[in-house]
């Protein structure tokens, strides 16, 4: 036999100590190829008894055989799969699942198993076929069926996993005597190999379709009456199949079918979060754009672009440290060899010796960081690696007067050459660096020079005295300036001359810098940078704290939704339990409607943060006075970047943005999900 039932008793709690007793000591055994009637009264524990047969309830006492063997010891996975695999269910309610349509009701039975999408749709075709659902209506929602069509769907479905067992809870009971009679006979042609249990009270069709009838009443069995013979097929394929879970891929499916028929308030879910999220993603976005406009803002202002390096000296040096600027003396003298190379018009040049020109400072810049200077222009500016140099309009008024130029005629000082002579440090080096524009910058504290930091650095290699004469530069002070075009940059290269200070031990930067001594590099940008920016973390971190409790809001708002959907969700619960459905299969379910969720509410909120950003904008130009552009630009290098404007908004934001509100939807939905398991199936399915 393939199923028997030993001694099943259920009892159910009333209250505290009264019981019902609704299945009393059933004992059957049934075979496959037989037809099974069972008439009784309402209420006489059918239902109860095809429960347990399924596994969806468990009996109080008593044991089944399944196979021969004893499910006394049945762990939860082995009940899973036995009412996955080895039993198909047909209710009178059809339960159908109402936002699938047929094809994919049926299909979802294969789903649990796992069976490929192909194979799956095809089976599914084949078997709506079978049962007389044309290719047509396969695509039809359990709504645009008539009722003989739903339970001839419900049919395909309890035969997808091809089971065993087919148990049947008054399939024709809500349907018209003639319906009812072309189901049956479609029950028939299945109990050929199967084993088919109908619960019924219509004796008509109980007797006429039965190989047996099992009248009952009160939950005891009154009488088992034989009426046909049957052709014995115990092969068994029961509890032989493969395992198998939901994919994640189809409780995305199935979440987001019943999202699209509750849009209304998913969206005002996903609204309250996304509030959160956009906020947030203005907070940052307008906190990066403040950092660039007050970048810019340094940039503007140039000269104050300055890093200074001085001698970090302490106390008990400082003898020390005098004397290696005595010994650095020398050095200085460089100052001293400037002198002026007079451009002629046939292209020859006269040179022009003064030392009374005295560069007090010099500013060394990569060419591309000097481009600020552009507005305050003559000429144009040194070229990458050259020798060429910008003077300021200070040494410009020298050279005029030296060279006898008229008075304001700046243009005749371009072309002219500036001379670094080394001659007299020994060094057979002396070298042309051609005055190519003039920096309009009065400022007594301003560079008078600026080298191209590359044609500079080229020229010190040929001195022999390698980068760290770059100190030659220095002033008697011992300061050592870099003008930075852009502010962004003043951190890396503070960096980069700390670690330029480390690597050259034995140079002339170390033995200036005193070796351990370290340096003190300091830059009025840098120091106003920083402070601003940290008022700025501050305030942002203020504005993400209201933010995020606008998130736990949020959260809550979706757990509330979640167990909403729950609640209405009881039907499909108990229908994917009743074809197998695990406890993970359905927390699943649920989680993945809490991702799309999540998903939804991040997406929204993005798109808001990027609608509001412009109006933001606008706001922020009419309080600050300042003119930003509207331009929402998208570079490569993964930044949306509202250009030019008080929002920058990073790429890796939004993707954390969006991560984060998606784990907060999942752990808001972790209760509801957990919620859904524990849902007794039967209740699921009595709802109806
Ligand atoms: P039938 O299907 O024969 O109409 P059922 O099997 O549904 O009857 O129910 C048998 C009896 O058990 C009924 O009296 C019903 O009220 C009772 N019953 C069923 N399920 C429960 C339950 N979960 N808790 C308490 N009583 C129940
Ligand atoms: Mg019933």
């Amino acid at each position: 036999m393939v199923l028997e039932l030993l001694k099943i008793s259920k009892k159910f709690r009333i209250n505290k100590d009264t019981f019902f007793e609704a299945l009393k000591d059933i004992t059957l055994g049934f075979n496959k190829g037989e037809f099974i009637s069972i008439l009784g009264p309402s209420g006489c524990g059918k239902s109860t008894l095809l429960n347990i047969i399924a596994g969806l309830d468990k009996p109080s006492s008593g044991e089944l055989i399944i196979n021969k063997q004893s499910s006394a010891k049945y762990k939860q996975k082995q009940w899973d799969f036995y009412r996955k695999n080895n039993v198909g269910i047909v209710f009178q309610q059809f339960n159908l699942i109402e936002h699938l349509n047929a094809l994919e009701n049926v299909e979802l039975s294969m789903t649990l198993v796992g069976l490929n999408k192909k194979k799956r749709k095809k089976r599914a075709y084949d078997l709506l076929a079978q049962v007389g659902i044309s290719k047509e209506h396969a695509l039809h929602l359990p709504s645009e069926l008539s009722g003989g069509q739903k339970q001839r769907v419900a049919i395909a479905r309890a035969l997808a996993n091809d089971p065993d067992i087919i148990l049947a809870d008054e399939p024709t009971g809500a349907l018209d005597t003639k319906t009812g009679l072309l189901i049956m006979e479609l029950l028939k042609e299945i109990a050929q190999d199967k084993l088919i249990i109908m619960v019924t009270h219509n004796h008509k069709l109980a007797y006429e379709y039965g190989t047996s009838l099992i009248k009952m009443l009160d939950g005891e069995i009154q009488s088992i009456e034989k009426l046909k013979d049957y052709d014995i097929n115990n092969s068994s394929t029961l509890l032989k199949k493969k395992d198998a879970k939901m994919p994640f891929k189809d409780a995305l499916k199935l979440s987001l079918r019943n999202m699209k028929k509750k849009f209304g308030r998913v969206f005002i879910t996903a609204l309250a979060g996304a509030i959160g999220i956009s906020g947030i993603t203005l907070v940052m976005g307008l906190s990066n754009g403040a950092n660039s406009f007050i970048n810019e803002q340094i940039t503007r202002f140039g000269t104050s672009n300055v890093i200074s390096i001085d001698k970090n000296v302490k106390e008990d040096n400082k003898l020390k440290a005098v004397e290696d600027i005595n010994e650095f003396a020398f050095l200085k003298k460089n100052q001293e060899v400037l002198s002026i190379r007079k451009q002629l018009p046939n292209n020859g040049s006269w040179l022009i010796k003064d030392t009374s020109i005295d560069t007090q400072q010099n500013a060394l810049a990569p060419t591309k960081n000097l481009a600020f200077i552009k507005p305050y222009l003559n000429g144009r500016l040194p070229k990458n690696n050259s020798n060429e140099v910008l003077v300021n309009k200070a040494m410009a008024r020298k050279i005029i007067k030296l060279l006898n130029y008229q008075d304001d005629d700046y243009q005749s000082v371009l072309n002219n050459k500036i001379v670094l002579d080394y001659n007299s440090l020994k060094l057979p080096i002396s070298e042309d660096f051609k005055i190519v524009g003039i920096i309009d910058e009065l400022d007594v504290d301003a560079p008078y020079l600026y080298y191209d930091y590359e044609g500079m650095k080229s020229f010190l290699n040929k001195t022999k005295l390698g980068t760290s004469s770059l100190l030659s530069l220095l002033d008697q002070k011992g300061k050592f300036e870099f003008i930075i075009k852009d502010a962004h940059h003043l951190l890396s290269i503070k960096d980069w001359v700390l670690k330029e200070n480390n690597q050259s031990q034995n140079n002339m930067l170390s033995s200036f810098m005193g070796n351990q001594e370290g340096v003190n590099i300091s830059s009025f940008a840098l120091i106003f940078q920083q402070s601003l920016q940290m008022i700025i973390n501050i305030v942002q971190l203020v504005m993400i704290a209201f933010l995020v409790l606008a998130l736990v809001v949020s959260s809550i708002l979706i757990a509330i939704v979640l167990f909403a959907s729950v609640l209405e969700r009881k039907v499909e619960i108990g229908i994917i339990k009743a074809i197998g459905g695990r406890k993970k299969d359905i927390m699943r379910v649920f989680n993945a409607e809490a991702i799309l969720i999540g998903l939804f509410s991040g997406l929204l909120g993005i798109m808001l943060a990027f609608i509001l950003a412009p109006l933001g904008e606008i706001i922020v130009t009419k309080v600050s006075g300042y003119n930003f552009s509207n331009t929402i630009k998208i570079p490569l290098e993964g930044m949306i970047n509202i250009n030019g404007s008080a929002y920058h908004i990073p790429f890796l934001q939004i993707i954390v943005l969006l991560l984060i509100s998606i784990g907060v939807a999942f752990i808001a939905g972790y209760l509801p999900s957990r919620q859904a398991t524990k849902m007794p199936v039967i209740d699921a399915l009595r709802d109806e």
